[in-house]
Parts: C-alpha cells; structure tokens; sequence
C-alpha cells in the first residue's frame, strides 16, 4: 500500500516538530488502525532520541501537577517535552482528562510542549498499542523527554515499567493504603520515589514509610526519594536532577540499549501474535472449520488444548506449502 502524498507531507512536519502536524498524525494513527502500521514504519527509523518518563501513583497524590511543573523545568532548561496523559477511569468517572489538567498551566501555547491525552477505555492492558505509538510519533518529531503520566491503577503499573526508562512514583501524606499498594509491587519498577505535598502534615511520616521500604532495594542503582510540593514547584528541579541522573546511569550502565533491545522484542512479539491471530481467525477459508471446533468444544467433544496445537500445526503446514508454492 502506497502512502498518499498528503499522509507524507503531514508526516514530513510532524518529524519537524510542527505541533499541527503531530497532533493530525497522531489522531489519524488512533483512527485508522488497520493503516497505522504504513505511517508507523516511516516513523520508527526517526525515534530511539528521546527519554521516556514514567509518572504514577494513586489517584490525588499530584500526579499532574508535578507533570505540569517537571514540563516547565525542563523547559526552562532548554528541553523540548511530550506529555501523553494515560487515563484509563475517565471514561467512567467523566472526569477531566489528565491532560485537560495538565493542559490548564499554562502548557498549552509553548510550541516546545505537546499534550495528548489517551482515554484507554478499561481496554485489556491499559496502556494500549495506541501510547506506543504517540510515544513513538513524538519521539520521532524531536521531543528531548516524554513524560508518560498514568494513573496507579493495577495493570498499568506494570506496563509503564515496558513502556519508561525511567519511572517516578509518586505518594502524598496521609494516604496510609497507598503505601500498602506500594508494599505489594510497585516498588520494584519505581527508580525515584517522590514525596508530595511536602507542604502538608505527615510527609516526614511518609519519607521515613518509604525509606524503610526502599531499605533493601537491589542493585546498583539506589532509588532516591525527592520532597515535593508541586503545588508551587519545590523540589521539581531536585527531582529532574534526579532523572538526569538515573538517565545517566542507564546509559553507562549499558542498560539502556539492554531495555532498547527488550523493548523491540515485546515490540515484534507483539506484532507477530496480533498478524497470526489476524491470519488464523480473520480468514474466511478458516471459518467453517474453526466454527465446527468450536462447536466440540462447546460440547466437550474436544478439549481446547488440543485443538489450539491442531489449529497451529495446520496453519504451520499450509504456511510451509504456501511457501513451496512461491518458491515454485
Ligand atoms: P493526580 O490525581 O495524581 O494527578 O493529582 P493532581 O495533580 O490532580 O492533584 C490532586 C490535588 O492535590 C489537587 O487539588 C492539587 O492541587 C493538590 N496538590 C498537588 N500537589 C500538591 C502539593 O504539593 N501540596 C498540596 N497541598 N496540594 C497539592
């Protein structure tokens, strides 16, 4: 499939970083899955540049405010940033999408910033191929850092840890439960922890909480805990230090290209399991025979075990044949 020259002049832009031209890219991507993969092969030779983020917590520990503030530092220091706000409860609560929030202080008219806010309506692994590809259509337009924001909320924690270099965990005082999700896994994916809303009573409280957890964290890389207040940007540069820093570390580390090359495996895992489903399910010559399968199982005539080696084995043999026959 060719690629119409307007699709490739929007495109040309975006990688210039013209905001116009992303956000067009970017809404195109979302819209047109099945051909999103023509724009995104263009795309990828231009990424691999910039420095993902990732920012998480419960919901109220100043998540966006702390975004909002980190995209002005980094400003500031004459970095360009992306934010992709992850929201995966607004559509339920029909609350402000994080990015809304974001949105409102004073972001919006800085050519250098670009916010997009990415609804994962409750889909199976929250942070959908659609972040993957903003992240990457960003990237590619030169964005320096791209803060990913998301919500802690089970699942999405851990695809952030796929998804960022570098995660930053955010905690408020007083939110004793928030410790114990932090206690059940959270810990191990987060490089720096922070403690907002420093302002407020309890956060000598919560640092020593997080200290004690952080106590027997592995590895050479010893996650520090930043005090915050983002609420007037206390600590916000403290805390971009600390990124630079982890940056840094991963980069002589030799870990960043380990979890570039990680990355492009879950990447081409991903990719190949959704062609072969495709192929397998989505093929009309299959579909009688796939039905009547079904069906035995449905009636215990078959175990679903079986018939899943069945179906592979077979699509292997008419691959292979299929591959004879073009050699041929
Ligand atoms: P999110 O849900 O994690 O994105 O949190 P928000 O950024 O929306 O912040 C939740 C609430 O906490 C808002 O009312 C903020 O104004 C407030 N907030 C954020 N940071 C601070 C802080 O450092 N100190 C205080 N006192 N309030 C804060």
């Amino acid at each position: 499939m060719v690629t119409d020259s307007r699709t490739i002049d929007i495109i040309t832009k975006s990688l210039k970083g013209n905001r116009r031209a992303i956000g067009k890219l970017i809404t195109f991507v979302e819209n047109n899955a099945a051909r999103s993969s023509e724009i995104m092969k263009l795309i990828h030779p231009h990424t691999g540049h910039a420095h993902i983020v990732g920012i998480t917590g419960a919901p109220g520990s100043g998540k966006s405010t702390l975004v909002g503030q980190l995209a002005q530092e980094y400003r500031r220091r004459d970095k360009t940033v992306g934010i992709v706000a992850v929201d995966p409860t607004s559509p339920f609560t029909g609350g402000a999408l994080l990015g809304d929030r974001i949105r409102m202080q004073d972001l919006s008219t800085d050519r250098g910033v670009f916010i997009r806010s990415l609804a994962s309506r409750g889909a199976l692994g929250g942070l959908s191929r659609a972040t993957d590809d903003v992240i990457k259509i960003l990237d590619a337009a030169g964005k320096d850092v791209i803060l990913v924001e998301t919500v802690g909320a089970g699942q999405s924690e851990i695809e952030i840890m796929n998804i960022a270099y570098t995660v930053v965990i955010v905690a408020g005082p007083g939110q004793g439960d928030e410790i114990q999700t932090l206690k059940a896994g959270i810990l191990e994916i987060g490089h720096i922890f922070v403690a907002n809303k420093a302002d407020l009573q309890g956060i000598e409280e919560l640092v020593s909480n997080l200290r004690e957890m952080l106590r027997y964290a592995g590895g050479d890389w010893k996650p520090p805990i930043v005090k915050t207040i983002a609420l007037d940007g206390t600590g916000v540069g403290d805390l971009l230090d600390a990124i630079e820093r982890h940056s840094s570390y991963l980069k002589t580390s030799d870990l960043l290209s380990k979890r570039q090359r990680e990355k492009s495996e879950t990447e081409l895992e991903r990719l190949v399991l959704a062609r072969l489903k495709d192929q397998i399910f989505n093929d009309p010559t299959n579909k009688d025979e796939l039905e009547k399968l079904i069906e035995k199982i449905t009636n215990r005539e078959l175990d679903p075990y079986s018939v899943a080696k069945r179906v592979i084995s077979s699509y292997r043999k008419t691959n292979l044949r299929t591959n004879q026959e073009n050699n041929t």
